[in-house]
Formats: C-alpha cells, structure tokens, sequence
C-alpha cells in the first residue's frame, strides 16, 4: 500500500487526479477494517489528514457549512450544531463510542454510505447538499442523491467530499431524532428516526420531513407519508392512515441485527407517537 499525504486541497485533489483508483482516507474508522481484511492491499491512500481547512464548521450565508473531515466528536460539541441542527448533533453522540466519535469524520460516514449511517436521517430532514470537488469539476449535490445502493454513491471517481452545506431553517414545532440498537452505547441501528414537524396555528400540518435509516438500502425520506400529511390536521384517524403508508417508502430486511418485521413495527411506532 502506497501513501500520500497532501499539504492543501489543491495538492489533495491533484494526487486524487493522478493516482487513478486512489483512495482518500479520513479518520480511518471504516477505512482500518477493511484494511484488516486485506482489501487495501496494494492501493495508494490519499492521506487527508493534513487539511486543516476541511476540518472546519462555519457560517457561510444561509447555511452552516461543515467541512468533510469534521469528526463526530466536533459536531456533538458545537455550539451552532447542537442549537441549530440538534438532530445531527444527537446522532454524531451515537456513533459508536468515545474513539470512534473522535476519529471518525462526517464525510467518511457519507462516503461509506452504510444503509445504518447515522447521520443520514438527520442530514436528510435538513435538506443537507454535499459539495464535491475533483480536477475536473466542482459541484453539489442533494443529500438525498449521494445514496445510490448499499455501500454506494453517486460520487464519480477521483471525486472529494469537500464540505456538507446545512441551510438554516424555522425552528420546528416538534424534531426527533432516535435510535434503537440491541444496546444504548456502540450498537448499529436497527432502525433510526430523524423528524421535524411545523404545524400551522390552526393545528394542520405545514411541513413534515421524516427519514429513516436501516430501513432500506439507502436512507430514505417517507415521502409518501409526507405528501399525505400536508395540509391535514394530525387527528388519531390521520395519523393512523399515514402511518399505514409508511411502507411504500421503505424495504426493510431480516438480517443479522433485526427482522424486517419487527422494523417495521418499532417505525411505524415512532412515526406515531411523533405525530399524535
Ligand atoms: C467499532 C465501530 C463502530 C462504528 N459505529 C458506527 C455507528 O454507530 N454509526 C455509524 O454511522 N457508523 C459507525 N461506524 C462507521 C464509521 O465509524 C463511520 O462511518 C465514520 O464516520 C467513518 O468516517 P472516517 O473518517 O473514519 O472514514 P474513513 O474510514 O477514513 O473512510 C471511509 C470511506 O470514505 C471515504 N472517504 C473518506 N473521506 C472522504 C472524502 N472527504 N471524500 C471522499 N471519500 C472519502 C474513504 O475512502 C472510505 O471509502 C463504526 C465503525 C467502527 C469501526
């Protein structure tokens, strides 16, 4: 395994260009495990640890942007994450533990497109857009466009994940964000729950954005459930039609952390009791 450990983002993304195939490293959390298992054998590593300016979290315009190589540890911590896009900030306590929380980076999270990344309900209720660079291009890109399969993106090859832009929103009436594992601490999700909910004076529902992960192969907003909901007072009847609807946006699984079934059931749960 070859090596590189570029000094700016322009040198990043000129090593990116010429090493066809290479592939950068960030915190090394996904990254070691599949090293242990021999998969990096042979390949050229473009270290970026050295690019400090892609560590940062700042205010750019109508939105916070979040530099790729923002550790989770840095998103639990800080002070506009945390009063701003709460959700993403509670979900970053929840990767893994201590260690892991402190290597591990936003952007490698979304590179390795886990359908069990939890960062990904959250950034998907906040409409996140990822900015990507490469020698060829510069461009953004929906959040909900990067998920294109398990463990896949849309990103092209010799592509970077520079930064994720949050557009600041109206605060909510009501946001959620839950996880729910075999155990508190250090579990991958079997299913996890990001909503925000703004309800007009008169009690309906101006807007719902409800996401869910390890559910599918990719992270998915219940758009079906959403649309439905617009403009409709959460009644116990309403509620219980959306919640009936939840499984067109959604195709869970039985693997070896949960059953289809029962993730199903513990969705439409806390769909529910979110609304009710
Ligand atoms: C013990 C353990 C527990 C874990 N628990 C959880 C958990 O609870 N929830 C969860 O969501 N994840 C969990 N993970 C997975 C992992 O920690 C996260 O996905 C983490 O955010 C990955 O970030 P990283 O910086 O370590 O990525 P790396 O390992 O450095 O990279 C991961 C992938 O992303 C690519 N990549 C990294 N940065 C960029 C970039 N800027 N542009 C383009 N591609 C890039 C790399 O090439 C690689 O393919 C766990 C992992 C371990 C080992």
């Amino acid at each position: 395994m070859k090596v590189v450990r570029p000094g700016t983002a322009t040198e990043a993304i000129e090593l990116t260009a010429r090493f066809d195939g290479a592939v950068p490293l960030a915190g090394g959390t996904d990254f070691m495990v599949s090293w242990n298992a021999g998969e990096a054998n042979g390949l050229t590593v473009i270290d970026l640890s050295r690019l400090s300016s892609w560590r940062r979290i700042r205010e750019a315009g109508r939105t916070l942007r979040v530099g790729s190589l923002a550790t989770h540890w840095q998103l639990q911590s800080h002070d506009v994450v945390r009063r701003r896009f709460p959700l993403l900030a509670q979900a970053c306590a929840t990767i893994g533990g201590r260690q892991i929380q402190t290597r591990g980076t936003i952007g490698g999270n979304i590179a390795n497109a886990s359908p069990a990344g939890d960062t990904f309900p959250p950034l998907l209720v906040y409409d996140a857009r990822v900015r990507l660079v490469s020698s060829a291009r510069r461009r953004g890109m929906a959040i909900r466009d990067v998920f294109v399969g398990v463990k896949r993106t849309a990103l092209e090859r010799g592509e970077l994940i520079e930064s994720i832009d949050l557009p600041y929103h109206r605060s909510p009436s009501r946001a959620l964000f839950r996880k729910v594992g075999t155990r508190k601490a250090s579990a991958i999700s079997k299913t996890v729950a990001a909503g925000l909910l703004w309800l007009r004076r008169d009690g309906r529902i101006r807007e719902l954005r409800f996401a869910l992960g390890s559910m599918a192969v990719t992270a998915r907003r219940l758009e079906t459930v959403e649309s439905f909901l617009r403009g409709k007072k959460p009644t116990r009847r309403v509620v219980d039609e959306a919640v009936s609807l939840l499984e067109r946006d959604v195709d869970p699984i039985d693997d070896l952390r949960s059953t289809a079934r029962y993730r199903l059931e513990v969705s439409r749960n806390l769909l529910r009791s979110f609304l009710l």
